[in-house]
């Protein structure tokens, strides 16, 4: 008998068809003995729906209001899987985030988690009671309705498994797993039965949305096993206790060091959502590019990559970063108020880029990725606008158009095309 937390995202729920399966699905944890809880999202969707009506009814809406908003989403769903387990004759309740509770801090809309009152969800799950959470929502200090940050629901299911002491946490997805690469824009990609929190962790924070960056970091941090894998599965599968067949989330020490050596890479990742500013003819002088990014970091703009061009003749260079999409606009505000400071002569804004990231924990002892990372994209015509690396990743920002060739060229080039592939 095992104690499993379940995660369902929004593909798994969307409509009722998908949550009766789902209901199913957990079901079958349940009748094998194990003790429950479910963390769901909203309908795959309806996230989008709601932030876009707030968007519609104000450009300057209160954060406050956003999260009573968004945060309905998983109210619906975890209701509604409620019903459907009843309906099969399973004992099954909803608990909000306000009635567990879980308690968040920081900012609306992108709230993390302080602590979670585990007690009361413990005590009805060893009553035999399925505990149905709603993921992304929380509670703040002050009473009021918090959300996590999009994509949030797995965050929640960490830090419920860690705040019950689960054995297991399982992702549910659209996917059965973690892949060398997205496999819906690479057919060649091969699921990989086990990766190290290190590497899930960079693979996410570069944009292999798989699994939200901040609950690999807490998995990590509480020791919280995390499988990733599908719903889709026909109603003939019966799957139980140990036998999951994902992708297991482990530390190095699990990693057989076959498995490690075996590949220098072991995923890539793309992400559409930077934009990249150049400042042209900046003064070459100490100071300079202080003055381009104090602004940004006071307005809590987080920058990404960095090159300081050549300089120019006169005393003068050109600078080129990325920040996140959604901070585009505020960015460039930013800068033109501080224009006078900085004594830049254009500030030019590009949102057609891509940064596309090789990832892999075998870069900390062999040389030459980037240099194969480089020549592959060159080969094929591929620019390279800026460059990041870090112990077990390389970035590179692309044009965003070549965004699927770079994937499969790179895909290719360090091996990891599967072998049965067409
Ligand atoms: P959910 O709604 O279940 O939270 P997400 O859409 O957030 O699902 O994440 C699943 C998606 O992540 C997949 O459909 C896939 O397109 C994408 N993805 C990106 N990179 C990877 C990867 N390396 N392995 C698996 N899926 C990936
Ligand atoms: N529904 C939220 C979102 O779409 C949270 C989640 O699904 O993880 O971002
Ligand atoms: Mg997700």
């Amino acid at each position: 008998m095992a104690r499993i937390v379940m995660k369902f995202g929004g593909t798994s729920m969307a409509g009722i068809d998908r949550i009766r399966r789902v209901a199913q699905i957990v079901k079958q944890q349940a009748d094998a003995g194990h003790e429950v809880a479910v963390v769901v999202s909203a309908m795959a969707g309806d996230t989008d729906r709601l932030v876009n009506f707030c968007r519609e009814a104000s450009s300057l809406y209160d954060p406050a209001e956003y999260d009573v908003v968004v945060a309905s989403g998983e109210q619906v769903t975890s209701g509604l899987l409620a019903i459907a387990l009843q309906s099969l004759g399973a004992k099954a309740r909803s608990w909000l985030g306000w009635q567990m509770p879980i308690r968040t801090v920081e900012a609306h809309s992108k709230a993390r988690i302080d602590s979670i009152d585990g007690e009361a969800l413990t005590a009805a799950m060893q009553s035999g009671e399925i505990a149905i959470i709603p993921g992304f929502q929380g509670l703040s200090e002050d009473g009021r309705v918090t959300t996590l940050g999009r994509g949030g629901s797995d965050t929640s299911a960490v830090a419920i498994a860690a705040a019950v002491k689960a054995d297991r946490c399982d992702i549910y997805t659209d996917v059965d797993g973690v892949y060398t690469t997205d496999p819906r824009i690479v057919t060649r990609a091969r699921k990989l039965n086990k990766v190290t929190f290190e590497e899930m962790l960079e693979l996410a924070s570069v944009g292999a949305k798989v699994l939200q960056t901040r609950s690999v970091g807490l998995a990590m941090k509480e020791g919280v096993r995390i499988q990733v894998l599908s719903s889709f599965t026909d109603e003939n599968t019966n799957w139980t206790a140990d036998d999951l067949p994902g992708t297991m989330i482990v530390g190095e020490d699990e990693m057989e060091i076959e498995d490690m050596e075996r590949q220098l890479i072991t995923g890539i990742a793309h992400d559409k959502n930077e934009a990249k500013i150049t400042l042209t003819r900046v003064p070459d002088k100490p100071g300079a590019v202080a003055t381009i990014f104090a602004p940004l970091a006071d307005a809590a703009i987080n920058v990404d990559m960095i090159i300081q061009n050549v300089g120019r003749e006169k005393g003068e260079t050109d600078v080129t970063f990325t920040v996140p999409n959604v901070d585009l606009d505020r960015a460039m505000q930013v800068l033109e108020e501080a224009k006078g400071k900085i004594g830049f002569n254009r500030l030019i804004p590009d949102t057609n880029v891509a940064k596309i990231s090789v990832v892999g924990v075998g870069m900390k002892s062999h040389a030459g990725v980037a240099a194969t990372m480089f020549k592959a994209l060159a080969e094929r015509g591929v620019n390279i606008q800026a460059i990041t690396t870090s112990e077990i990743k390389v970035s590179v920002l692309i044009e965003e158009d070549y965004t699927e060739l770079a994937l499969r060229v790179l895909h290719t080039a360090y091996g990891l095309d599967a072998e049965d592939a067409a």
